[in-house]
């Protein structure tokens, strides 16, 4: 037989595929892959109901649904002052994970360079890759994540075709500063760049920290595409509506690829992601507040348990470092060990990295409900009560 194509088939099953089915397998609390347990807000579930039973459910406009690419401009104007043109601006899209492939698809020449921050999400490399795109990566290294001045000018050249940018970071759980957005702008400017900005947390951000989208610095506005999804905002991530917002010249190509791709997304969820993107102010601060909750229930629960937590800004995830329970293997045997002796699943951090693997560090998610995240840190707590370790 043939081999089918080398670039995807050189890679494994998701990491998150993987813990997930074997916390299945060992009846483990799924604190691992990153979904919430909540229902989501009942009045857009009953919204895409209605809409279920009461309108179209035949093909919606290949750019999305005019009610939802209304919503959004409206979002954008809202919170972000950016005026977008509904109609020749926004794009609907099967999940931010189709949104990006569709960037990256319509964008990148065979040769192009694409620089990349890891830890980065599991989707971008191969991607990029599969477009015959270079990566150049910027490896950003936990406890503070950061990187400066040179770090952007070893990976930027004349041959960028463009960066991505995922703010907030998973699983790194950072929000980008001013300054770095700053930084980062100079050099897709200097290059003569595009970004492709995934943006799927950015309602999730916490300690009264702001999102501010790489669009709205000064020079940017023609060169992002800005990609949310309505997964995380809405806490319904098995929907699958995400979007992209772009100037005409670049939503563009974009919309070819997308063509081809998927064409369009169920009619019925897009008529209740519009609904939910006019809900008032305190949805959005309230999905914040709660996460921000659940963070600090979670973070305290770990270190009790005798891990080091790492500063969450924002996303769903914490990352604690697991070397001062004294556990001496690397993160993938000890979330191996986690999930099948502790009963806790969580995701290895150097999953996220394509260059040398990066150790001791674990991504915990904790968009669970209170009664989960509990049950999970009494689960490690006993475990590591009965220390020590050996080498795994
Ligand atoms: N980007 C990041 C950083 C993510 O964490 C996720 C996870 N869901 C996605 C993209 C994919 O989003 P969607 O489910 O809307 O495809
Ligand atoms: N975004 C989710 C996470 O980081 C996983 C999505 C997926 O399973 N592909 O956990």
């Amino acid at each position: 037989m043939k081999p089918g194509n080398e670039i995807l088939s050189s890679y494994g099953t998701t990491v998150f595929e993987v813990f997930s089915r074997l916390a299945v397998e060992h009846g483990a609390i799924n604190l691992g892959q990153g979904f919430p347990d909540d229902r989501g807000p009942p009045d857009v579930l009953a919204e895409a109901a209605r809409a279920l039973a009461e309108e179209s459910n035949q093909y919606p406009s290949m750019m999305g649904a005019p009610a939802l690419r209304q919503a959004l401009a409206a979002h954008a104007r809202r919170f972000y002052g950016l005026e977008v043109d509904w109609q020749s601006e926004v794009m609907v899209t099967s999940g931010a994970t189709e949104a990006l492939a569709a960037c990256l698809l319509g964008l990148i020449r065979p040769g192009d360079e694409v620089v990349l921050f890891e830890p980065l999400y599991d989707s971008y490399l191969p991607i990029v890759r599969l477009a015959g795109g270079v990566p150049r990566l910027v490896t950003l290294r936990p406890p503070g994540w950061g990187f400066g001045r040179a770090d952007l000018a070893a990976a930027f050249s004349a041959r960028t075709k463009l960066v991505i940018l995922n703010d907030p970071l998973n699983p790194a759980a950072k929000v980008f500063s001013g300054d770095e957005l700053a930084l980062i702008a100079e050099f897709v400017l200097a290059s003569d760049a595009y970004a492709v900005c995934d943006e799927v947390y950015e309602h999730i951000v916490f300690d009264g920290r702001r999102h501010i989208p790489l669009m709205t610095l000064p020079g940017m506005r023609e060169r992002c595409l800005k990609i949310g999804s309505a997964g995380k905002t809405f806490s319904l991530t098995g929907w699958k509506v995400g979007y992209v917002t772009a100037a005409p010249a670049l939503l563009q190509p974009v919309a070819k690829a997308h063509q081809y791709l998927t064409f369009t997304t169920p009619p019925n969820l897009q008529a209740a992601v519009a609904f939910g993107l006019a809900k008032d102010d305190g949805y959005f601060t309230g999905l914040a507040a709660g996460m921000q909750a659940k963070r600090n229930r979670l973070a305290a629960g770990l270190e009790a348990a005798g891990l080091t937590v790492l500063p969450s800004a924002g996303s769903y995830f914490v990352v604690a470092d697991y070397r001062s329970t004294g556990f001496q293997g690397d993160d993938v045997a000890f979330c191996r060990h986690l999930t099948t002796e502790a009963g806790v699943a969580a995701i290895p951090v150097s999953a996220f990295y394509d260059g040398p693997p990066l150790d001791g560090c674990v991504r915990f998610c904790f968009c669970k409900r209170d009664d989960i995240l509990d049950g999970a840190v009494d689960r490690l707590r006993r475990h590591f009560a009965r220390g020590p370790f050996r080498t795994a």
